[in-house]
């Protein structure tokens, strides 16, 4: 067996493999449309190579050889699709069957016209290599993660491989002996080999940018309170003790705790599910006023918390106000018009020594206080004493 055929028994197997992998992904879960068209395109470049096989029988077959490239130009093809759809990056209909009609009119001529020669081999490459360039696009046409960016570099390689393919077969002396049948060549060996390279590297890229994917979507729904859309409770403190443990001698940071005021009368008068749309909104009236300066968590069934992480007291004083009217001027459809949402905020500066228990501890009785005072007001809670940590007694707070 020549060592070119042995590849193509290889990349048969593992466009196979790749092709039940994918399908595997694409039924896992239904956010994988475009794994469908990547098991689609391994299935196709598997009937590729297996017209590749037939052509160790049929070595002078024309038709044979036509058919041969342009599955694979369809297996590339399908390639593209499922790109463009996992980057939703659309690419205009007419591009891939314009380029892939283009490709076969070329590779048919090639075959009668200029077989065996420096200009059929350009004539067969040059629209493989448009359709990885049309992937390439795909993904480098927009600012991409690492990974992505990767897949799409080796997009270009493949590229310039099949661009440079007529001219390896050149060196590599595949037209002095033009009747020598292409499996038996060395550049046939070197075309399978490094496709293997190519095609595996494709294939493993674009699995692990799925899974990761799919890790992220698992970590932002675990962090994610589904409600409010903000961070839940676990998330918000453990986002809360990072920033404290970091913080120490930089500039300051404000934690605000606030509460629906009655919130159990709206429950009770209009309803559970608009109460659920009070604490939508008023959690998008917190992200609003928070923008970028921090981040917000429900901490509770209608307790917010907000950190705020270059604010002293002063500005956080004047966040929980702006959030605090805001709110009065909500709006919702099953709200009659008349009752306006409240809601009471404690503020407090975390000090060095705070732990963030210590500052939760803190804003959440300024947050009572505000509740004393009347509700629908901003209120902090002066530190009596600060202790360094190392004395074992901490901070004290006063009521
Ligand atoms: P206060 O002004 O003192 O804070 O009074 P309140 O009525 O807001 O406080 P209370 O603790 O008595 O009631 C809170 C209510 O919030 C009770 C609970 O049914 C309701 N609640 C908690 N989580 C949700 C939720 O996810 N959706 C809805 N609609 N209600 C919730
Ligand atoms: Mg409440
Ligand atoms: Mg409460």
């Amino acid at each position: 067996m020549s060592s070119a055929l042995f590849f193509v028994w290889v990349n048969l197997a593992i466009a196979l493999s790749f092709a039940a992998a994918m399908l595997a992904i694409a039924l896992l879960d239904n956010r994988f449309r475009a794994a469908f068209w990547f098991a689609g395109s391994f299935l196709i470049s598997s009937l590729y190579l297996i017209f590749e096989l037939a052509t160790a029988e049929w070595p002078h077959s024309a038709s044979l050889a036509t058919l041969t490239l342009t599955t694979f130009m369809g297996g590339l093809a399908l390639i593209n699709v499922g790109l463009s759809i996992h980057y939703k990056r659309p690419i205009a209909r007419w591009v891939i069957p314009l380029t892939a009609l283009v490709a076969a009119g070329l590779i048919f001529t090639a075959q009668f016209a200029f077989q065996n020669s420096l200009t059929g081999y350009i004539m067969y490459q040059a629209p493989l290599a448009a359709m990885q360039s049309i992937g390439a696009w795909v993904i480098l046409s927009e600012r991409r993660a690492k990974l992505d960016r990767a897949l799409g570099v080796v997009f270009v390689l493949s590229c310039a491989h099949f661009l440079a393919k007529p001219f390896i077969a050149l060196a590599t002396g595949r037209f002095d002996n033009a009747s020598q049948p292409y499996l038996s060549t060395d550049y046939a060996a070197y075309s399978q080999a490094l496709g293997t390279v190519i095609g595996v590297a494709l294939a493993l890229l674009i699995i692990v940018i799925m899974v990761q994917q799919l890790l992220t979507e698992l970590k932002r729904q675990a962090l994610t309170d589904g409600l409010s859309g903000l961070l839940n409770r676990a998330a918000f403190h453990h986002e809360l003790s990072r920033m404290v443990s970091r913080r120490r001698r930089r500039a300051p940071m404000s934690l605000i705790i606030c509460d629906l005021d009655h919130f159990k009368a709206i429950n009770d008068t209009y309803g559970h599910e608009c109460g659920d749309q009070v604490i939508a909104e008023f959690a998008a009236t917190i992200c609003r006023a928070v923008a970028d300066e921090g981040c917000a968590g429900r901490i509770g069934g209608e307790e917010f918390a907000i950190l705020l992480e270059a604010s002293g007291l002063g500005e956080a004083m004047e966040t929980a106000n702006r959030v605090r009217i805001a709110s009065h001027a909500l709006r919702l459809e099953a709200f009659p018009d008349m009752c306006t949402i409240t809601a009471s905020f404690g503020v407090v500066e975390i000090h060095p020594n705070d732990s963030a228990q210590t500052a939760l501890s803190r804003a959440d009785l300024a947050m009572y206080r505000a509740k004393a005072a009347g509700r629908d007001c901003v209120r902090t809670a002066p530190l009596e004493r600060i202790s360094p940590p190392s004395d074992g007694d901490g901070l004290r707070i006063v009521a």
